[in-house]
């Protein structure tokens, strides 16, 4: 009975495959757009001693991991955009800025924390490096390639989003992106956020 029934069905003109009617539909459809916490790195989740690269240079700012975390649990998506110039000067590898960003990754999944997507600009004007030396780079903060790139490649609602940075420059990228901004002053990062009623409960 119930095979007929299946026969019947898959018999149908309506169900049945024909070159242009294959089960895979042509459009995903669309994601919900969801506000994004975009993030500078140094002076924000780490302590900025200058050309962080190694983990062993590498130290959390009181209260960064909570923030990511309760951003997560919020619905934001976390992306992080950093200027990483000590790649375009010579200093370090790009290999080496990912490596660091997949131990931070690591650590961050401890406190069930998650960095959705870290963009990096390593180009710089005096780049020793030719392939790095760039006379206004468009990724480089205070430009506003990185956060662009992100809006275009996530499903992100823009003027629901943030970026918590501590320097002018990267408030000067978030705001020729259209994102808000709020200049991070030091201390512990959740509770800076807190106080100003920008951290999810
Ligand atoms: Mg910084």
């Amino acid at each position: 009975m119930i095979l007929d029934s299946a026969l019947e069905f898959l018999k149908s003109p309506r169900t049945r495959l024909g070159p242009y009617n294959r089960c895979v539909p042509k459009t995903s459809p669309a994601q919900p757009l969801r506000p994004a916490l975009f993030l500078d790195r140094d002076g924000v989740l780490n302590e900025d001693r200058g050309y962080v690269s190694r983990w062993e240079d590498f130290h959390w700012i009181a209260g960064a991991r909570e923030t990511v975390a309760a951003f997560n649990r919020a619905g934001w998506l976390v992306i992080v955009v950093t200027n990483q110039s000590g790649v375009g000067r010579g200093y370090y590898s790009e290999a080496d800025v990912h490596a660091l960003h997949a131990r931070m990754a690591k650590d961050l999944a401890d406190i069930g924390g998650r960095i959705d997507a870290f963009y990096h600009a390593p180009q710089h004007p005096d780049a020793p490096v030719e392939a790095y030396r760039h006379p206004d780079p468009p990724d480089r903060k205070p430009n506003p390639g990185m956060i662009l790139r992100a809006l275009s490649e996530w499903p992100i609602d823009r003027e629901a989003s943030l970026l918590v940075g501590d320097k002018p420059s990267d408030l000067e990228a978030a705001l020729r992106a259209g994102v808000k901004s709020v200049l991070f002053t030091g201390g512990d990062l959740a509770q800076f956020l807190r106080i100003q009623a920008l951290l999810p409960t």
